[in-house]
Parts: C-alpha cells; sequence; structure tokens
C-alpha cells in the first residue's frame, strides 16, 4: 500500500514526456525536441576542472549537511554583489539542485492545511511538493494581458488566514514573465503588511535579456527581508543541472530547520560537485554571459518563426529560456479523425504527426498554452517550429 501522502501525486510530467521523446528518438524517429528544461550547452571547463582536482586531491568524503564553508561564504557574496543583500554564511544551505531546498523549506515550514499561493502558469513542481508536504495550493490565475504576473488587487483579495506562503518565481518557467522593479515594489507594500513567507524561485535571475537587471523582492525592506527566502540554483545559469547544486538563504531559523531536514535525509550534497559549484561562482563569469548571449538570439529566431503561425500568439519573454504561444484558437478541430480540444492532445498531437515533442500547459496550470524550450540549437528551433506551423495548418475545425 502507497502512503496517503502520496495521493494524486506523480511524476514530473515533463520528464516523463521528454522519455517519450527519447524513446521515439531511439527507434530511430527523426524527433524535435524542443522540451528540454536545460541549457544544452557542457559546463566551462574551468568548472569540470576543479571537480577533477578536488577528486584528485582526495575530496571525496562527508560533507557538512548544509555545504562546505567556503561555498557557503561564495554564495553570500555572490549575493551581496548581485543583489546587494547582506546574509551571514550560516544562513545558506547548499542542497542538490534548489528543488530540494524548496522541498526541505516545505517540510521544514508547513502544516497540515497551510495555504500556499502559487501563481500561474507555475513551474509544475510546485503543488505536489507541496501536497508532499501536507500542504494546499492555492492557485492564483494570470494572463498574457497581465504579462503573466499577478497583480496587487489579486494578491490581497488571495490573502486568507490560513495563507502561510507565496511562491514567487521570476524569471518564470514557464512563461518567462518577469517582475519590474516597480512591480515588485507595489507586491511587497501588500506582503509586509501580512505574515506570510515569501519564497522567491530565482532559478533564472542570471538569464534576463536585453541587459535588464534583476531585482530581489527582499530587498525592498528589511521587514520583508526577513520573510523572504530566496532559493537560487547552478543548474540553469552555469549549465550544470546534472551535478545538483542550489541552495536556499534566509532568515536564519528556518534556514537553520531546512539544514535539519538536509541533515536527516540527504545529508551534504555531493562534495565533488560543491567544490565545482565553488569555482562556478568565484570563477570567470564570461561563461554565463556568452551563455544568455546564445539564448537572446534564439529567443528572436523562435518568436520570428512562432509570428508566422496565423492563429498563434506568443508572448515575449524577458528572461528564462522558453516560449509560452497560445495554440487554443487550433482547438475544437481535428485531423483526420483526431480530436483536438486539450493542450495535451496539442502536444500528443505535435508529437505523433508533426514529430515535434513540446510540453502541454496544462501541467504548468495553463491550458491554452504549450511550452517550447529555446534551449537548442537555432536549426532545431526553426525546423521544429515550422513542422508545428504545417501541423496546426492542417488541422480542420
Ligand atoms: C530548474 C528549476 C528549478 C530547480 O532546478 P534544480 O536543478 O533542482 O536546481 C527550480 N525552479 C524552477 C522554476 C526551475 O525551472
Amino acid at each position: 500500500m502507497i502512503a496517503q501522502r502520496l495521493e494524486g501525486v506523480g511524476a514530473s510530467e515533463t520528464l516523463v514526456i521528454a522519455a517519450k521523446a527519447k524513446e521515439l528518438k531511439d527507434q530511430g524517429i527523426d524527433i524535435v525536441s524542443l522540451t528540454i528544461g536545460e541549457p544544452d550547452f557542457d559546463t566551462p571547463i574551468h568548472i569540470k576542472q576543479a571537480a577533477i582536482d578536488a577528486l584528485n586531491e582526495g575530496f571525496t568524503k562527508y560533507t557538512a549537511p548544509e555545504g562546505i564553508p567556503e561555498l557557503r561564504k561564495a554564495i553570500v557574496e555572490q549575493i551581496k554583489n548581485d543583489l546587494g543583500l547582506d546574509y551571514n554564511w550560516k544562513q545558506v544551505v547548499v542542497t542538490n539542485g534548489s528543488k530540494q531546498a524548496l522541498y526541505n523549506f516545505f517540510q521544514a515550514a508547513l502544516n497540515k492545511g497551510d495555504q500556499v499561493l502559487v501563481p500561474a502558469p507555475y513551474w509544475l513542481s510546485y503543488p505536489p511538493m507541496l501536497r508532499l508536504a501536507g500542504a494546499v495550493p492555492k492557485i492564483l490565475n494570470t494572463t498574457p494581458r497581465q504579462g503573466f504576473k499577478i497583480i496587487p488587487e489579486q494578491l490581497k483579495k488571495a490573502i486568507k488566514p490560513k495563507t502561510k506562503a507565496i511562491i514567487l518565481n521570476s524569471p518564470s518557467n514557464p512563461t518567462g514573465a518577469t517582475y519590474t522593479k516597480t512591480e515588485l515594489e507595489a507586491l511587497a507594500a501588500i506582503l509586509e503588511e501580512h505574515n506570510l513567507w515569501v519564497l522567491s524561485d530565482d532559478a533564472y535571475s542570471k538569464m534576463l535579456y536585453e541587459d535588464q537587471p534583476f531585482y530581489s523582492i527582499a530587498k525592498f525592506s528589511k521587514k520583508l527581508c526577513e520573510k523572504t527566502i530566496i532559493f537560487n540554483t547552478l543548474s540553469k545559469s552555469y549549465a550544470m543541472t546534472g551535478w545538483r547544486v542550489g541552495y536556499a538563504v534566509g532568515p536564519q531559523e528556518i534556514l537553520t530547520a531546512v539544514g535539519v531536514i538536509q541533515s536527516q535525509s540527504t545529508s551534504g550534497v555531493n562534495a565533488i560537485a560543491q567544490k565545482a559549484a565553488l569555482k562556478a561562482i568565484i570563477g570567470p563569469q564570461a561563461c554565463v554571459r556568452a551563455m544568455v548571449k546564445e539564448f537572446e538570439q534564439r529567443r528572436a529566431v523562435g518568436l520570428e518563426e512562432l509570428s508566422k503561425i496565423k492563429k498563434v500568439s506568443c508572448f515575449k519573454p524577458p528572461g528564462a529560456f522558453y516560449l509560452f504561444p497560445d495554440v487554443s484558437k487550433y482547438y475544437k478541430t481535428r485531423f483526420q479523425n483526431r480530436q483536438i480540444n486539450t493542450s495535451e492532445d496539442m502536444a500528443t498531437y505535435l508529437l505523433e504527426e508533426a514529430r515535434v515533442a513540446t510540453i502541454p500547459g496544462k501541467v504548468f496550470g495553463a491550458d491554452k498554452y504549450i511550452r517550447l524550450s529555446y534551449a537548442t540549437s537555432i536549426a532545431n528551433i526553426q525546423k521544429g517550429i515550422a513542422r508545428i506551423k504545417e501541423a496546426l495548418e492542417q488541422l480542420q475545425y
């Protein structure tokens, strides 16, 4: 018998779809995959070298569960430089990706029945991770007209006595939406008046285009900073998804509790990966800028290709590496005896008929859309979207 806490919780859907696409690919079928939620670049060489050195030096033993002090200190230094925020290094817990940081936080801070505000479209892991902690996700829907961002009125109305936390993910996966300084300020003014945790998932903080700066909501006031936990990861910015290094930083008391969960579950992150992460943070940052520049060019190509499809509209994402086009004008259509009514029908149709793998918007709480990742070559983006165009235009009403 499976434990009750797993009721309604399944494996990560994006990983399932990516696996299905890979299966078809392995059968020799020419699939263009636009599902990838990770940079296609290799981890920069100086970071890999740091791991090799760590191995050769025998740095292969358990570390402190919260991470090696050098890395925690480097993280504090980077946050000071990037965000202008001051933390003590003991306020940092290094985790197996920021996914574990979020998981640990939910376990450490939430009780059964606590409500957590989750703006949609959301990163698909939030609701199941909240449910595993016994908490209840409260979805706040946003539209492209709102720039896929919650507005102050909406936030005000949503906060109830049982509301324990809100998750902000800017730039967002899947939309790329990014709150401006003014918008954050308006939300901060409301959040300051309430006693709830503000979870800032900054996984894409370094992946902003057109040289926009990144702002942290923790910066607006000391009072708010004391309720904010910053989650970040080396996965996206340093092309290190498989290394599994992320972290949480915030008020000491809750971070100590996050460290307890870590200590009683996985212990410290892989020692070698921590040394590599240290190098990533203290080493040259030109590799990050180069990747962002490349993503910016791909974003332009993707938007250009999508604009050629008559009934598709797409929000221009200021950050991250996803496009989130509205394909719902092609719902209630069919191709032969296949009916397209939902984003899942659409993604299946595109995979099986157009041989393009995409992620249905439903898994992010937004059924009118599909997610296309542009963390792939320009040739793939062009080929993939051209195939989508052809497949959509043969649908019949
Ligand atoms: C990728 C991602 C993460 C965390 O990834 P890790 O590899 O676990 O660090 C967290 N939030 C969002 C929105 C992401 O896209």
